[in-house]
């Protein structure tokens, strides 16, 4: 394949998608949410859906750099030259979720310690009672049907079902997932729904009866808006910036 020739390749614009993904995965490496080398973030190429960029096998998230990502076709061949592999089970669940949902240019996967503690509760559910959890309280899908690791496609397609209009996907006895149309807002609802399970899980721990934000509230607050779509793109502009300072092989 003669992609990497490809002038649409090396546009600007996938230079910044590279750019936000190494940042994604440095900050969130900051914030301890990868279990080994495990979990992974990937994001679709603008301009052709039909490819996607994702962290590479093996390497943890606080050694990811543009350079290292792989690019990939969503049935698992790798276009990249830098020699880096994807491990199975990242392309099982991220590149049919790619591939089905065209809302999903981001997806984040990781086993983060609070938000997976719900996933292991029997009939485990994120209430509603905290504000920065109210983007996404009424676009939280449940999967109650853990198959095991993903080590097929099929798989990743019955995940990307489950997730259908949804951009918060809590897989039980497995994990969190989210999407979102850019990558600083994906990792956004990443941080908050940790935060908003760690504080129900608070919360809960002295056994206190929890205050429900009423839904006509909660209404208020869609996922989709403009504002929140806002908060992602400047997020992403403060972690690029930051970490141009303090870790800037990242841009390597
Ligand atoms: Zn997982």
């Amino acid at each position: 394949m003669d992609t990497m020739q490809n002038p649409l390749l090396d546009s600007e614009a996938i230079r910044q998608a590279k750019i936000e993904l190494a940042a994604t995965c440095r900050w969130a490496s900051r914030l301890g949410f990868q279990s080994g080398v495990c979990n992974h973030f990937s994001v679709a190429v603008p301009g052709r859906p039909d490819l996607m960029l994702i962290n590479p096998e093996g390497y943890f998230w606080s050694e990811v750099t543009v350079s290292s990502l792989v690019l990939a076709t969503h049935d698992g061949t790798i276009i990249s030259t830098n020699g880096h592999t994807v491990e199975l089970t990242a392309f099982c669940i991220h590149a049919p979720i790619h591939r089905i949902l065209p809302q999903a240019t981001a997806a984040l996967h990781t086993h983060m310690h609070h938000a997976t503690a719900i996933c292991t509760r029997k009939e485990g559910r994120i209430a509603h009672t905290y504000l920065s959890g109210m983007s996404f309280y009424n676009s939280i899908a449940y999967d109650d049907g853990f198959n095991g690791a993903a080590v097929t496609p099929a798989e990743g397609e019955r995940l990307a079902g489950v997730i259908g209009k949804a951009t918060v996907l809590m897989m039980m006895n497995h994990g969190p997932l989210v999407i979102g149309s850019t990558l600083g807002e994906a990792l956004l609802r990443l941080i908050y729904l940790e935060d908003t399970c760690k504080i129900q899980l608070l919360a809960e721990a002295g056994g206190a009866e929890l205050k429900h934000i009423p839904p006509a509230i909660v209404a208020t607050y869609p996922d989709d808006s403009p504002m929140f779509k806002a908060y992602g793109r400047t997020f992403m502009k403060a972690i690029i910036r930051k970490l141009t300072r303090e870790e800037p092989d990242f841009l390597s």
